[in-house]
């Protein structure tokens, strides 16, 4: 234990514990879009404030109060945040390098990396957290929605994951959307809310909907649904996404209270929630974003995409048992007697890794019987033995570290009798 401990809210990824399963569900997560047309972005992990306070919104709690920013250097005029998600980024991205005129409609763009919210942590809840995103740019067609929720189901299920649903709803447009916002709040206006709420309704009435307390949600038991306001493109819209989505296998259910409460959001609106994660059951979520490159001083951009958690991920797959079939990180470990063996699988070694067979070998002095404990522990499934003996007549002693058999192996055919064994 040293006198630093990791920030709160922060946690280590460790190879005894869990930084292989994390890099397998980024693969995996990641896979489909791969198949899919959408090509890799890296964007900085820190941006202009203003960015975020615009692509993401003045009234949600993500940036007025989880914003991590950064103090301003003297010589700066730079005002510079964390990234709390990765929408915004990809957005100013684009139309930074004018993506959306050099190429393909829709513009699709899949990313992986860590997020920033100052949040009150618990289980699930972090303030450095990790997801896999994608987002399609340039295109108003249920397809391209339809398309991104298939991908993410297909993700999740290719994990081995079966106990999580996808939430549903439509968040209208410009034309309907205002005339239901007009109806909530005047609903809002008739009920016993606190001044925060009260503010937050007058920013955005629609956010008030995703408010979690119980005494809020008991209020809002027959606010007006915005199902009941949806103007006919929007109806037709949202039909055809349904239509596809049930076509492709993938089940939904209706959420009416499902918001991403901002202008600039618009129709197609979804979560991924699972059933074993407590409170923090969300795995991911998405939407329709035809409004932000506008927001962002962009051209008109109607644009869909989603974030999926890979922390909750890991836990979803934790809650139903699931082991992924991870690869061995070590399949063969060589043990040394004496400097003149060391020698030889030190070569060994080198030669067996560049054949492509995962191979450690013992470092340092060490007796034979902790030598064997090491190979143990590395979980490979043979050990390379050799001492001058075995030298002398040109083999080393490969032991199935399972069976617990040992034979001796020539020096020359040690190679590609392991390259065999490897299938
Ligand atoms: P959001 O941008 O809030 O819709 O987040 C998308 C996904 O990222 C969520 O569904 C979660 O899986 C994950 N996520 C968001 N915030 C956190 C957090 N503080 N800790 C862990 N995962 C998070």
């Amino acid at each position: 234990m040293s006198t630093f401990t990791a920030p709160k809210g922060t946690y280590d990824l460790l190879p005894t514990v869990n930084s292989a399963a994390y890099l397998a569900i980024r693969e995996r997560l990641a896979a489909p879009l791969r198949r899919a047309g959408y090509g890799y972005v890296e964007t900085p992990v820190f941006e202009d404030v203003k960015l975020f306070s615009r692509g993401v919104g003045e009234s949600t709690d993500i940036v007025t109060k989880e914003m991590f920013t950064l103090a301003r250097r003297p010589e700066s005029s730079e005002d510079l945040a964390l990234r709390p998600e990765g929408t915004a980024s990809v957005v100013r991205a684009t139309l930074e390098a004018n993506l959306h005129k050099l190429g393909n409609l829709p513009v699709k763009l899949w990313y992986s990396g860590n997020f920033y919210r100052y949040e009150r942590p618990q289980k699930g809840r972090y303030r450095q957290f990790s997801q896999v995103g994608a987002e399609a740019l340039g295109a108003e067609d249920p397809a391209l929605d339809a398309e991104l929720i298939i991908l993410a189901d297909d993700a999740f299920r290719s994990l081995g994951l079966r106990e999580y649903k996808l939430l549903l709803n439509s968040l209208g447009d410009q034309q309907c959307r205002p005339v239901y916002r007009a109806a909530l709040v005047e609903f809002l206006a008739g009920l016993d809310l606190d001044e925060d709420t009260r503010r937050r309704a007058g920013i955005n009435p629609l956010r008030v909907l995703d408010d979690k307390r119980e005494a809020v949600q008991a209020q809002l038991v027959d606010a007006p649904k915005l199902r009941d306001y949806l103007c006919e493109e929007c109806k037709a819209y949202d039909e055809k996404v349904r239509e596809l989505l049930t076509a492709a296998g993938v089940a939904f259910v209706d959420d009416p209270k499902l918001v991403r409460g901002l202008d600039y959001y618009t129709r197609t609106t979804f979560e991924f929630v699972h059933g074993g994660l407590g409170s923090q059951s969300a795995i991911g979520g998405g939407g329709r974003y035809d409004g932000l490159s506008e927001m962002l001083g962009g051209p008109a951009l109607p644009s869909v995409g989603w974030g999926l958690g890979v922390d909750r991920t890991f836990l979803a797959l934790e809650a139903e048992g699931i082991e992924l079939d991870l690869p061995a990180t070590t399949e063969v470990y060589a043990v040394a007697l004496g400097e003149e063996a060391k020698n030889v699988l030190f070569a060994k070694t080198v030669e067996l890794r560049r054949a492509g067979v995962a191979t450690d070998l013992a470092f340092g002095v060490k007796s034979i019987k902790n030598a064997m404990k090491s190979a143990n522990r590395s979980g490979a499934r043979f050990a390379l033995i050799a001492g001058d003996r075995d030298l002398a007549e040109g083999v080393v002693q490969l032991k199935d570290m399972e069976s617990g058999e040992q034979t001796p192996v020539s020096l020359e055919a040690l190679v590609t009798t392991l390259k065999e064994k490897q299938l």
